[in-house]
């Protein structure tokens, strides 16, 4: 393709996909969600297998994108996050890709591109994967996916567990669980046409 003419197709639509209290159980503490340690205590959530599979029928893109800032701070190694990621894709085969980000996320680090609320990891693999952003979703349960999303120019779906962490950017729709958040994007199949006031639950 020249440089400056039109793609000879429209880009594909993803679903990005946040991995801790999305895909799979968080461990609690104080209220809020951390990584698993172990393959061990990594636990898919009931339903997200035959969502997943829904989602990938209905012709989206999946894309993992997941902080694992123990990495960076040196309390986990990324052997066991990679350990993590061959079960999930063994889970789940539909997923066309997964980005990870190991930055510490410090208070006072510059922010990084790619953790986030910043975009990096969704624009990272549009580009790569030729997915439209406007055609696409993110689903995650913590403000930073929600952020991300906006940020990316995605639809975002929270599924909200309530936890003791306040929401910055408000999601586009709000889910109980994951299969809740799946039924929503199926049941919004219209591209870029993104309703601004659809800020609930259909
Ligand atoms: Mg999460």
């Amino acid at each position: 393709m020249s440089e400056g003419s039109i793609p000879p197709f429209p880009g594909r639509s993803a679903v990005f996909l946040d991995r801790d209290g999305t895909l799979n159980r968080a461990v609690i503490r104080e209220g809020k969600p951390y990584a698993p340690g172990s393959l061990k205590e990594f636990e898919l959530f009931e339903g997200v297998p035959a969502a997943c599979r829904a989602l990938h029928a209905a012709g989206y893109v999946l894309v993992v994108a997941t902080n694992q800032p123990d990495v960076g701070r040196g309390i986990q190694t990324q052997e066991a996050v990679e350990a993590m990621h061959a079960k999930l894709r063994e889970w789940i085969p539909e997923i066309a890709r997964v980005e990870v980000c190991y930055a510490p996320g410090r208070d006072g680090d510059p922010p990084d591109p790619r953790r986030k609320p910043e975009p990096g990891m969704l624009l990272d693999a549009a580009r790569r994967l030729g997915v439209d952003l406007a055609k696409s979703w993110m689903i995650g349960d913590r403000w930073r996916d929600v952020d991300c999303g906006a940020r990316a120019g995605v639809r975002t779906v929270l599924i909200d567990f309530h936890y003791a962490e306040p929401v910055q950017t408000a999601p586009t729709f709000t889910a109980a669980s994951f299969a809740d958040a799946v039924r929503i994007i199926l049941a919004h199949p219209d591209g870029g046409k993104l309703n601004p006031s659809q800020t609930s639950l259909p």
